[in-house]
């Protein structure tokens, strides 16, 4: 249990008689969450300049501030302007310049929404948000549109109406509640959604999106815990972006999850100056493996209004995940995805290792610059497929699932499919032709 002097200095700065036990509450944390510059800068006895409190207080205008006092505990003072998590949670100016390329929602989110709180976009899988606010507000958050919005948690027949599209949606198999934050909803209404989804015979996975490990790490309490391994197969992905974040407390609550069975996924965002560096990266991913949370995806930062000053290259991700593949353990290496603008979901990037190939090799190179050959089977027969599962002999003994249909270049390479290629709508070539 830790305790820091900074934290006691913070928390009896909030409160003279705040202890110990006061920090380690949740809702106390919650109560004082940072709002407004003069409590930032009386908390951390330290003073902005004139410029910064204007720029606070514009950008706030648009896009406000909450931080929960556990976080600020661990700016450092002594580096504010390039301190991770100041970067993360202190407003900033450049948050109001918008670039023509920016957009309100660049996923498509409110447009994918086919009943209230639910985004389906893919196949078998939707969004579930269940939670309006957060214990901190990203800076870089891709919901920046909404934060502004009233912090209003949805109400029970808004979550309803959305159940009830899963509960009447057959191929959905797995549920993930976001928001927001869901963990900042009660207990006994967090059992009472998982339960609710856990009384749907086809939802077989429900996933929590959560920053509370990184932001709050005291909202993980026995009780809560006792409440979601009621509600398993559970996997919860957290939000970790750089290794100062993993302190004693985030790793307490990760224990906590981890050992009520819970599988632990992370997804960081890839951010100009705070941690868009191969070594700060491959610290993070080898810190979450020891805290038993595997990463599962790096996200090139979205295009969303006001983040512009958060975005790096593409170039940066593919070098930070040369740096990590081979380098250290598989499982210390995320996705790296960049989410298409318009709703197009996750599209993988990774670096080439195929160099070339010809009838019966391919040439590779390795991490470590080396460059090889994969010997193909002289022959190989391959099994005709016409998705026709009971009449295979390769044994796949479907009990209830419906074979989906073939999609985009998966189309293409079937066997039973007749198309020969996917031709944008309005190709003009193809509309001299009719
Ligand atoms: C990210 C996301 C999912 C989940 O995608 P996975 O790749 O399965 O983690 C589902 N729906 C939406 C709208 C998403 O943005």
């Amino acid at each position: 249990m830790t305790f820091t002097d900074t934290q006691e200095h913070i928390a009896q700065a909030i409160e003279t008689t705040a202890c110990q036990s006061n920090w380690r509450d949740w809702r106390w944390q919650m109560r004082h969450c940072i709002r407004d510059a003069e409590t930032f800068q009386r908390l951390l006895g330290i003073r902005l300049d004139k410029e910064g409190l204007e720029a606070f207080t514009n950008t706030t205008r648009r896009f406000p501030m909450s931080i929960t006092p556990y976080y600020l505990s661990l700016i450092n003072v002594d580096e504010l302007t390039t301190d991770p998590i100041f970067r993360q949670s202190f407003p900033s100016a450049q948050e109001l310049e918008i670039l023509s390329s920016d957009m309100s929602d660049p996923l498509h989110e409110d447009r994918d929404s086919p009943a209230p709180c639910v985004t389906h976009r893919y196949p078998d899988r939707v969004l579930l948000l269940v939670s309006n606010t957060c214990a901190m507000y990203c800076r870089h958050c891709t919901r920046k549109r909404r934060v502004g919005d009233r912090d209003s948690i949805p109400d029970r027949k808004a979550i309803s109406q959305g159940i009830d599209y899963i509960r009447r949606t057959p191929q959905i198999r797995d549920v993930l509640l976001s928001g927001g934050d869901p963990f900042l909803l009660s207990d006994e209404y967090l059992d009472w959604i998982l339960g609710e989804l856990r009384s749907i015979d086809h939802v077989e996975v429900i996933r929590i999106g959560t920053r509370t490990p990184v932001v709050l790490p005291y909202r993980i309490t026995n009780s809560l815990v006792a409440v979601l391994r009621k509600h398993h197969p559970l996997w919860i992905n957290t939000h970790f972006n750089h290794p100062k974040e993993l302190t004693a407390s985030a790793r307490q609550a990760l224990a906590k999850l981890a050992n009520a069975g819970i599988p632990l996924g992370n997804q960081s965002v890839l951010l100009a100056g705070v941690n868009d560096c191969p070594r700060i990266m491959r610290a993070l991913v080898q810190k979450l493996v020891a805290n038993r949370v595997r990463p599962y995806y790096l996200y090139q930062c979205d295009l969303s209004e006001g983040l512009s000053h958060f975005r790096t290259p593409v170039g940066k991700g593919i070098e930070i995940l040369e740096s990590l593949i081979g380098h250290t353990s598989g499982f210390c290496v995320p996705t790296y995805v960049i989410d298409a603008p318009g709703g197009g979901g996750k599209i993988p990037i990774m670096p080439n290792y195929l160099i070339s190939w010809s009838t019966n090799k391919v040439v590779l190179r390795n991490y470590e610059g080396v460059i090889t050959t994969y010997r193909e089977p002289d022959s190989y027969e391959p099994t005709f497929c016409d998705r026709n599962c009971a009449s295979c002999d390769l044994h796949l003994e479907l009990d209830d699932a419906d074979e989906c249909k073939s999609l985009g270049v998966e189309k293409l390479l079937a066997d039973s499919e007749a198309t020969i290629s996917l031709v944008p709508r309005g190709n003009e070539r193809h509309q001299r032709r009719d």
